[in-house]
């Protein structure tokens, strides 16, 4: 059984251990110490990673540690090399990445109390990720109650308070007012923000509640009934602020409006688009009317300049509702737009054109026998057309 220095001295970064067995671990080379300060992955908080040294005489030989796991009462330490068993190690965690995780993980300590405390909205699930980390509440929340418990959680880390490890049976712990019922039995280990939240974790935090720096919550989505709230504590407080300031120094100088004025003018932006959208859709419509016009006949083949594959199936219906007609437009554009129509009243099966096209020059589409549209083709237009021309032809003839 491994015995946890992190369970006792969070802040430990460097210890003396023995390495009491030497495995595989998928396929990975692994070691057993008989302690570690090395955190494995558990209740949401991620491993910690760093390296062991082993010292022979004078030469020192050091391998990394690149994940730690869980294993039951062990904690397996898996390695960039094997190291024997009865190997003196002395090991040493990446500080600045364990650091982060416990201002992280203290973090939701506080946030969760403070949604807890404020609004009795429980914690369901906590996930720490590389850059954001989540909790998911069992109950909807607003922007407002966010905020609030935002503020409330800020005034318990300006308070520097304790965040104390205690450890009490089973039994103790049904006499106190903890905030999540312990899911274990047997010792439990317990964190206490002074005055403030009593849980049961096996994770790693800071000592006082100011050492988290900062918590912030940058988005919360709907998520099975209750909300997902991402927050981020610590230097990552300052990076997800970095990054929000450069892209609102971008937006700000593309639209030369002062920061507070974004929502509105990029609502006004919106309208604009819409409207331009409305007046184009309309200008179209007149001039396919007058293209149809222009091109009215029997047998009418196409290319047209400055119309895609909405325009030219406008242009292709109107010509159709006008005259007797059989019809292939295409588009002067690479790749290559087509539409196959016809009347009512004339005889061709636009889809089989349309596929006998796209056999020989590629792309794809369908439709059905009035109708077809397709897309991607490639080669000369004028061979193009020529062929379609053929194929029309050819159908025009059949009575
Ligand atoms: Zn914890």
């Amino acid at each position: 059984m491994t015995s946890r220095i992190y369970y006792t001295d969070p802040y430990c970064r460097r210890f003396e251990a023995v390495v009491t067995k030497a495995f595989e671990h998928e396929g990975r080379a692994a070691a057993l110490l008989d302690k570690t300060a090395f955190y494995p992955t558990s209740g949401g908080q991620p491993f910690d990673v760093g390296a062991l040294t082993a010292r022979r005489g004078a030469t020192e030989s050091t391998v990394d540690v690149v994940d730690t796991v869980d294993l039951d009462d062990e904690v397996g330490h898996i390695l960039s090399a094997p190291l024997p068993a009865g190997t003196v190690v002395v090991g040493e965690i990446d500080w600045s990445r364990r650091f982060d995780h416990m201002q992280q993980h203290t973090g939701q300590h506080v946030l969760s109390a403070a949604f807890d405390r404020l609004f009795g909205n429980r914690t369901m699930s906590f996930h720490m990720g590389a850059e954001l980390s989540t909790i998911d509440l069992a109950k909807e929340m607003s922007w407002d109650q966010i905020a609030r418990a935002e503020g409330e959680a800020s005034r318990v880390i300006w308070d520097n308070r304790q965040v104390a490890i205690r450890f009490v049976s089973s039994d103790q712990a049904t006499m106190l007012p903890l905030r999540k019922e312990p899911v274990r039995a047997g010792v439990l280990r317990l964190i206490e923000i002074q005055d403030f939240d009593l849980s049961a974790c096996g994770g790693t935090h800071v000592a006082r509640t100011g050492a988290i720096g900062a918590i912030a919550v940058p988005a919360v989505e709907k998520f099975k009934g209750g909300v997902r709230v991402t927050f981020v504590c610590g230097a990552r407080v300052l990076r997800v602020f970095g990054t929000l300031r450069e892209s609102v120094a971008g937006s700000v100088r593309a639209l030369s409006v002062l920061p507070q004025e974004l929502p509105a003018a990029i609502e006004r932006i919106q309208t604009e688009a819409r409207d331009l959208r409305r007046s184009i859709k309309r200008f179209q419509e007149s001039l396919a009317a007058h293209e149809a016009a222009r091109l009215a006949g029997e047998v009418v083949v196409e290319a047209l300049d400055g119309w895609d594959a909405q325009g030219l199936k406008t242009i292709a219906m109107e010509i159709t509702a006008r005259t007797r007609a059989l019809v292939a437009l295409f588009s002067t554009t690479t790749p290559i737009a087509v539409v196959i129509a016809r009347s009512p009243d004339r005889q061709l099966d636009a889809a089989s054109v349309l596929r006998a096209l796209t056999d020989r020059f590629g792309g794809r589409g369908g439709g059905k026998a009035d109708l077809a549209q397709g897309g991607g083709l490639s080669g000369n237009l004028v061979d193009i057309c020529s062929a379609a021309r053929e194929l029309l032809n050819r159908a025009a003839s059949i009575p």
